[in-house]
């Protein structure tokens, strides 16, 4: 057994989620390992504390991120420590836990597999946005999904194009771009189809689409791949409200927005999986 691996338990602030983590926290250095515990779901008031450079810092102190709450506090982790490559594993004190991989009842056996390597990581793709706005242009992050939309209840006119080819313009509540990750979270409710995880591309989802005499948008979901990034130019005068932009739960909005890019990004999250892992029985479990 490698006594050396330093494991960090990154929890949510909720009562059950704190005591799995203290008995998470024990039972990892009763077996020997070094372990160190964040007990606040940064998701809630701070985006993004760790810069490019501590979260690479971060792979070399730890080898493992544990995850106590649901998928809400994992994304938030993902976030916090800034998309880094220590695979993570979460456990699920949350509702659904779509992305936490055992429950609190069975913390020895994530400790037997782990000192014995039985586990696979999965690969997660995200998605990646170029948002230009006054004059400046930001890069965002999703594991999930990345959504262009109206802060206030407004519809939105966005000129779409697909690989710097005018596609449509797309007037209804916005547009949602999911990863195969995110495919059941918000695209899901959405309409969009689930996407298996090992696939690389992305889905762009419309919200609420109008198709009449006056507005004709596409109403189906489009899947683009890897190469081809999706191009969106807001028609701010066909706007009423402020634009607003979404990811993973994190938002802003603005004025106006000059132009987004949105294209799969190179950065990928990895999670610990059982041998028993299989993506479909995930979704059969939780969603049928
Ligand atoms: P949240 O309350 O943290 O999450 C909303 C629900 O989505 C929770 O039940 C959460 O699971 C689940 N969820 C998150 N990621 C998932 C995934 N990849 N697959 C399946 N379910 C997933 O909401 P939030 O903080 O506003 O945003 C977090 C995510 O929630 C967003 O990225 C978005 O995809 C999703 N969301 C969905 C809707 C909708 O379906 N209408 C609306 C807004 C946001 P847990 O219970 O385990 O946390």
């Amino acid at each position: 057994m490698d006594n050396t691996k330093n494991i960090l338990i990154y929890s949510s602030d909720t009562t059950n989620s704190v005591e799995v983590a203290h008995t998470l926290s024990q039972k990892f250095k009763e077996s020997g390992y070094l372990v160190e515990t964040d007990f606040t779901d940064n998701k809630k008031t701070s985006l993004s504390l760790y810069s490019k450079e501590e979260s690479r810092a971060l792979s070399e102190k730890y080898q493992l991120i544990v995850c106590v709450g649901g998928d809400g506090t994992f994304l938030g982790a993902v976030h916090y420590f800034n998309f880094p490559d220590v695979p993570f594993i979460g456990v699920n004190t949350g509702h659904l836990g779509f992305f936490q991989e055992i429950m609190p009842d069975q913390l020895d056996l994530l400790i037997e597999n782990y000192k014995n390597n039985r586990y696979t990581l999965q690969t997660m793709q995200t998605v990646r946005a170029l948002v230009t706005h006054d004059g400046i242009t930001e890069e965002f992050t999703g594991l999930n999904e990345f959504i262009v939309k109206c802060e206030e209840n407004y519809s939105v006119h966005l000129n779409i194009s697909i690989g710097d080819k005018f596609i449509e313009k797309f007037s209804g509540d916005g547009i949602l771009i999911s990863t195969p990750a995110g495919s059941t979270a918000y695209n899901y409710s959405l309409g969009g189809s689930l996407v298996d995880p090992r696939l690389k591309l992305i889905q762009v989802t419309p919200i609420a689409p109008m198709n009449t005499t006056a507005y004709r948008s596409l109403t189906s979901p489009l899947l683009l791949p890897p190469d081809l990034g999706l191009g969106i130019i807001p028609d701010n005068g066909g706007s009423k409200g402020r634009m607003a932009i979404a990811y993973d739960g994190f938002g802003m909005t603005f004025d106006t927005l000059d132009e987004i890019n949105v294209m799969l990004s190179e950065v990928e999250v990895r999670l610990m999986r059982f041998e028993s892992y299989d993506f479909w029985a995930k979704v059969k479990s939780k969603f049928i």
